[in-house]
């Protein structure tokens, strides 16, 4: 049995509960230098996978032509917003949005951390195999029938609310992976279907995520030909995030953005499991330092890293503790129980949560589309929410994060029109 005696009245506590609303700035916050500790991984690590993600060009710009924009990397534009700033009377140029939604083969986040951890995969395969010589070979050798042949004594499983299926999957049988995916009840049909035909296996479940993951991990662990993508837990995951954030400096400086100790970055990422925003942050922190400030958006129903990190109970804590439900409309956050890894390791380098209702972020879907005409789905416009809690930052850059939506059938927006209510 949990003890929550400490929290009795605690307010934090009680608004999680009654699932309303609650910002709260992270008062463990240290400076990087000292934080980076807990992470247990290094800048070499996050270079090791920029390097990794680079070998692979070659592979992408044979295998998915689409990539050719990006010379073969799996990387989104950053923008500057049409009209949001103007909500908070900003200059332009002082709201960003980094569209992950355009990133190539998922459209969604999970193309970084999801598409690496089956890179490192293969590519250890490979080289075992002797199908790659050593890391100078060519790549685009992997896009062939000798390459299936033998990925294909192998499967790579994961389980997922849907966008980290969709990219291991895709990913994963494109190299000729037996891929299984085990999809959780709030998984979007749309996704199921895209990947059936892309060859991947669906398994679905009742259950949600924590469910899903859990009976992937053990089909995986019976399996000695099987690999099994760990999303609670993966540090390959994590650092093929990270690599997003050394990225974005080079972004940052095309758009002659300043970002030192007197011009913050302030940067709102949707958070579910952990990973996804946890391995950005961690990356803009090693390339930013302490002038970036990381700060995550959750949903009411949902805020499992909120929860985690400020009780400190971390992954020994799940939303149902407390007694909420784990449902809402953004299927990409609806996580009951945060990575324990994440939350350890980024604890101390995120300045701020925040959670947001279904309403608040149907009304902000909504607007996004019809302001900023971007193709987002619901829960990748969490972070807009976020601007309202530090807009009056002096000289800060607002950054925000959207986080999928990319190939969302036309179908599925207006469903979403039709249905994302503002009350
Ligand atoms: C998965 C996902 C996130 C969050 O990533 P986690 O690693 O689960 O925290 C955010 N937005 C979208 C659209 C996602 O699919």
């Amino acid at each position: 049995m949990l003890d929550l005696s400490a929290f009795q009245n605690d307010p934090i506590m009680h608004s999680l509960r009654a699932a309303e609303p609650v910002f709260w700035r992270n008062p463990h916050t240290a400076p990087f230098a000292e934080a980076l500790a807990d992470v247990g991984l290094s800048a070499a690590d996050v270079h090791d996978a920029a390097a990794r993600l680079q070998r692979f060009a070659a592979y992408f710009l044979a295998a998915f032509p689409e990539t050719a924009a990006t010379q073969g990397l799996i990387e989104s534009p950053l923008l500057v917003s049409k009209t949001w700033h103007q909500h908070y009377h900003l200059p332009a140029h002082r709201v960003l949005i980094k569209a992950d939604n355009q990133l190539p083969i998922s459209g969604a986040i999970k193309a970084r951390g999801g598409i690496y951890e089956v890179l490192l995969h293969a590519e250890t395969l490979a080289l075992q195999h002797g199908l790659l010589r050593d890391t100078d070979d060519d790549y685009s050798k992997l896009h062939s029938d000798a390459a299936r042949a033998l990925f294909g004594q192998y499967s790579v499983a994961v389980g997922s609310t849907g966008n980290l299926g969709l990219s291991i999957g895709m990913m994963a049988a494109k190299l000729g992976f037996r891929a299984v995916v085990h999809m959780s009840a709030d998984a979007r049909q749309w996704k199921k279907d895209k990947l059936r035909e892309h060859g991947a296996i669906v398994v679905e479940y009742a259950g949600d995520y924590g469910m899903a993951v859990a009976a992937g991990r053990q089909a995986a662990e019976q399996d000695p030909y099987a690999y099994f993508v760990d999303d609670e837990s993966s540090r390959h995951l994590f650092l093929g995030y990270a690599v997003a954030g050394l990225r974005l400096k080079a972004q940052l400086d095309a758009l002659q953005i300043t970002v030192d100790a007197h011009h913050p970055l302030i940067v709102y990422l949707p958070c579910g499991v952990g990973g996804g925003p946890g391995g950005v942050a961690f990356g803009l922190k090693l390339a930013l330092g302490d002038a970036v400030q990381c700060v995550f958006a959750e949903p009411t129903h949902s805020p499992c890293m909120l929860l985690g990190v400020y009780t400190g109970l971390h992954d020994a804590i799940s939303v149902q503790d407390i007694g909420l439900d784990n449902i809402t409309i953004a299927d990409g956050l609806a996580v009951g129980r945060a990575s324990g890894f994440v939350g350890r390791a980024m604890q101390r380098s995120l300045s701020a949560f925040y959670t947001l209702t279904d309403s608040q972020l149907a009304a902000t879907w909504r607007a996004v589309y019809e302001q900023e005409g971007l193709y987002l789905e619901p829960s990748a416009a969490a972070g807009f929410a976020g601007l309202p809690y530090f807009a009056d930052t002096p000289h800060a850059t607002h950054l925000v994060w959207v986080t999928g939506g990319g190939l969302q059938p036309q179908a599925a927006i207006q469903e979403y029109l039709a249905t994302c209510h503002v009350e």
